[in-house]
């Protein structure tokens, strides 16, 4: 019986990727009230990853969903516009039968499905070909994160994904703006874990198992790709479909665990080139 149990639950294991754009370690801690309250009581999971360098975005886009740091995978910098040419967890879902889907800036689908990216035509994909086979990919930074979380939460209720990626521009373009040590910054923050919170609710009542991230921090300046605990320190919130975790852990891990643990989630084998050791969720 347990073996069968335990094989139900990997057929049914589906994941979200919450990938919140320059989201500071401290400020989600500080701010996140709502995911705060999970962890509190032990309904979530939180670490902290010092972040792979440089803390620009392309570069650690790969990197979360390649498990390989930037020198590895050669997207070094913003200007490298190419499909990712390593095993990455779009492409290990789609060869292993699963449903991917995104709601991203438009360098995933540059990525992972199409380069350079073409506004009018890849805009919204639904093709089963492609690594991120129902895309829906915004080009303006100011794009406002509550339309993107909207189009998400559809692509879940219509598709029912294994796998999707929510990315939103919001902390980014507040902390570019108004530098991080910002009200502006701050209360983006506040905002974003209010209507993070139902939909939240609504997936792991789906049987979803959501983690919340960051790519990069962000310094008082707006900047960020650099070295200091500012520009690199994100936080990892797990929350899991029975809602057991062990509050804030106060352990430090690596972006380069989150793809082998999503694909791991999913039952799908990890490519010998994801070297760290997925983690454990339970
Ligand atoms: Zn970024």
């Amino acid at each position: 019986m347990t073996s069968e149990f335990f094989l139900l639950e990997i057929m049914m294991a589906k994941v979200i990727l919450v990938i919140s754009d320059a989201l500071r370690y401290d400020v989600a801690k500080a701010n996140m009230g709502f995911l705060g309250h999970l962890v509190e009581s032990r309904q979530a999971t939180l670490h902290r990853i010092i972040g792979e360098l440089p803390s620009m975005s392309r570069p650690m886009y790969e990197t979360i969903h390649t498990g390989l740091t930037s020198s590895e995978h050669g997207i070094v910098a913003n200007s490298i516009v190419r499909l990712s040419n390593k095993p990455n967890v779009f492409q290990s879902l789609k060869d292993a039968g699963k449903v991917t889907a995104a709601a991203a800036y438009y360098w995933y689908s540059e990525l992972y499905n199409r380069a350079p990216y073409n506004p009018i035509d890849d805009q919204e994909t639904d093709d089963d070909s492609l690594n991120i086979q129902h895309g829906r990919f915004y080009t303006q930074d100011e794009y406002p994160d509550i339309e993107l979380f909207n189009s998400a939460a559809h692509l879940v209720r219509k598709f029912s994904p294994d796998y999707l990626l929510l990315h939103p521009m919001g902390m980014d373009y507040h902390g570019e703006t108004f530098g991080a040590d910002s009200k502006e910054y701050r209360n983006h923050a506040i905002y974003q874990d209010s209507k993070l919170a139902p939909l939240i609710m609504e997936w792991i009542e789906r049987g979803y198992t959501v983690f919340v991230t960051g790519d990069h921090g962000i310094n008082s300046d707006g900047g960020h790709g650099g070295t200091t605990p500012e520009q690199r320190d994100v936080p990892l919130f797990i929350i899991r479909p029975s809602r057991t975790g062990r509050g804030e852990t106060g352990e430090i891990v690596s972006h380069l665990q989150i793809a082998p643990t999503i694909l791991n989630c999913l039952g799908v084998d990890v490519p010998p080139t994801m070297k760290y050791p997925p983690l454990k969720l339970d």
